[in-house]
């Protein structure tokens, strides 16, 4: 849809504090682009009053050095009165937005799509790289390029983790060291409300009972641990693509994580 553009750039929208998750995101477009673009800006739209805005991590010289090894042409790295020099027209993806991280989050999607849909008309890029590790966030932004017709490809990658099945975030550095060696327990945790389920679709809601139980127990308050249809991120009933997705806190952090129920990896219903 995009060939219409001269140049052929793959870019990838980020917050900074780079890890290995972002890095993935920048080898692909390298792979597959003759420019790639990196975005770094800690969006103030998309975090709410009580939110850790002001101590979000940020460590800008690290980041070029990243981006540079990983191949970057270029770093866009705009200020906030840069992209808002006034209140700004924004953007609203109905339903999608409201469930989940959006009721929890009130307004954080219309402060993602708005940003994300600035930057696509900035850059003009030919793909744009997101991770699943934020997979509503992929959802919204999917259905927006749909419903608004932007010319660009997506492309969404698998969550990198660390070797214990953390998924890298930059949040988890706010981890204590004591809370760093629970965290693992969340992607654990899924692994195994989904091996239940696989095997035993009836036992959905008594396996995400005993999941939630269990993440509880471990010192995790959690927001929400549910089974959801990967079109609508409505509850599961019986689609073929589904996810487990689970918010959770362990302390002041907040920790978002999902698995595919039918990804190649694992056990498809028979
Ligand atoms: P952020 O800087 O947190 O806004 O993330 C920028 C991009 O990196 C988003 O598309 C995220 O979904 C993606 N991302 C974050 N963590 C991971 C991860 N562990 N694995 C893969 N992609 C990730």
């Amino acid at each position: 849809m995009s060939a219409h553009r001269s140049d052929d750039t793959g870019f990838v929208p980020t917050m900074g504090a780079f890890h290995e998750g972002h890095i993935s995101l920048m080898r692909a477009a390298r792979r597959e682009h003759r420019n790639v673009c990196v975005s770094l800006f800690v969006n103030p739209l998309q975090f709410g009053r009580n939110e850790d805005l002001s101590r979000y991590p940020r460590n800008e010289q690290r980041d070029f050095e990243m981006a540079d090894e990983a191949g970057v042409d270029v770093m866009f790295v705009p200020t906030a009165d840069e992209m808002y020099p006034q209140t700004p027209t924004t953007i609203h993806v109905h339903d999608l937005s409201e469930r989940w991280e959006g009721e929890s989050r009130p307004g954080h999607f219309d402060g993602v799509a708005t940003v994300v849909a600035k930057l696509f008309n900035i850059v003009a890029p030919r793909t744009a790289y997101f991770g699943w590790k934020d997979l509503q966030q992929c959802l919204v932004i999917r259905r927006m390029v749909s419903d608004l017709n932007m010319r660009l490809d997506l492309e969404f990658l698998d969550t990198v983790r660390e070797h214990d099945g953390l998924a890298m975030s930059s949040r988890n550095t706010y981890l204590s060291a004591e809370e760093r060696s629970v965290a693992p327990m969340l992607h654990r945790t899924l692994t195994q409300v989904i091996e239940r389920i696989s095997t035993n679709l009836e036992s959905v809601e008594r396996s995400i009972d005993d999941g939630r139980n269990t993440l509880q127990s471990a010192g995790f308050n959690v927001e929400y641990l549910d089974l959801v249809s990967m079109s609508d991120m409505r509850q599961f009933r019986t689609e073929a693509d589904a996810a487990l997705i689970v918010a959770a806190r362990l302390g002041t952090t907040r920790l978002i994580d999902n698995l595919r129920l039918f990804a190649p990896w694992q056990t498809p219903i028979s």
